[in-house]
């Protein structure tokens, strides 16, 4: 069965599916995204996904390219063609196309918006959540709007690269001022020795992650305490626990900095505890696709509880 990509209003199979060779996606990286997990067919934290574009969208004056239903109904539509059952939408929209010129097109053109799916081999990630992941430190060498989720992504392709390259799963960057912002495709968090979960406070030096922010409302209720603040890659060398938390990698736990162990080496206790928390909460919250009777199909928005 070919993987199914939807563009600007299309279902088209992979091969068939393609953006104008002047879209501004393409020469300014002038375009924004969101990446769903999907988990026995329903998509996660859809809401969160779905404010985080529009505030995306927003700070750079693209135009919202359609209401969130029909955006989540798009979303659904791509599920069901893939017959995606475990893995991860990818949306896009970027400025539109136009003659090239680094000034917006005047008027405005309409937005381009792409999705597509991807399958995630379930035994793999679960074997890799089971046995964490090591990190590498990199100056973060990133513009200075991280807050915004655009496809600029060179810098972290870059630092994404070096970590693989010496068998790291992850690498986190570190500010000139010594402080860790976050992973290049994930937000940074360590369990101090006093037991206090930190991770970065929102601002425009990280990616707010919306995986972050549930797992924020998880903590609270394993009644965990939890500090939004900066902190050194020394505190992350001394911690008890660290971990990464983002829609592909759930809450994947990081059990080596920089080639020393964190803890015994293996995924600390709260790390686990807090993946287990963040995928019970998000799998009853999902957003499932039902089918009807007769006539064509549609999403329904209904809270479905996975086993
Ligand atoms: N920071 C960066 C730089 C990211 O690319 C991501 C994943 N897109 C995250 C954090 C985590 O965000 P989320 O939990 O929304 O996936």
């Amino acid at each position: 069965m070919p993987r199914i990509a939807y563009v600007d209003g299309a279902y088209l199979p992979h091969a068939d599916a393609a953006v104008h060779i002047e879209d501004r996606g393409n020469q300014f990286a002038d375009a924004v995204y969101e990446v769903w997990a999907v988990r026995a067919g329903g998509l996660l934290d859809t809401p969160g996904h779905l404010k985080r574009l529009r505030r995306s969208l927003g700070e750079l004056h693209i135009a919202v390219p359609m209401s969130d239903d029909a955006l989540t109904l798009v979303l659904h539509e791509i599920v069901r063609r893939n017959r995606l059952r475990d893995g991860l939408v990818y949306l896009q929209v970027s400025r539109g196309v136009a003659p090239r010129d680094h000034a917006f097109p005047s008027p405005a053109v309409s937005p381009t918006v792409i999705v597509t799916a991807k399958r995630t081999d379930m035994k793999t990630a679960e074997a890799r959540a089971e046995k964490g992941i090591s990190v590498i430190t990199l100056p973060d060498i990133r513009w200075g709007r991280r807050d915004i989720k655009t496809v600029s992504l060179l810098p972290n392709a870059l630092a994404k690269q070096a970590a693989k390259e010496t068998g790291a799963g992850e690498a986190w960057l570190i500010d000139p001022d010594g402080t860790i912002t976050e992973g290049s495709s994930s937000n940074a968090w360590i369990l101090t020795p006093d037991n206090v979960l930190v991770t970065r406070a929102a601002s425009n030096s990280i990616l707010n992650g919306i995986t972050r922010l549930a797992v924020i409302e998880a903590a609270s209720g394993e009644k965990l305490r939890v500090e939004e603040r900066a902190f050194t890659r020394d505190e992350a060398l001394a911690a008890k626990e660290a971990f990464v938390t983002s829609a592909s990698a759930h809450v994947t736990a990081v059990v080596a900095i920089d080639g020393q162990k964190i803890g015994d080496g293996r995924p600390g206790a709260v790390a686990k505890a807090l993946r287990t928390a963040y995928l019970t909460a998000a799998r009853q919250n999902s957003v499932a696709l039902h089918k009807r009777e007769a006539g064509p199909l549609v999403a329904r928005r209904t809270k479905r509880r996975i086993p």
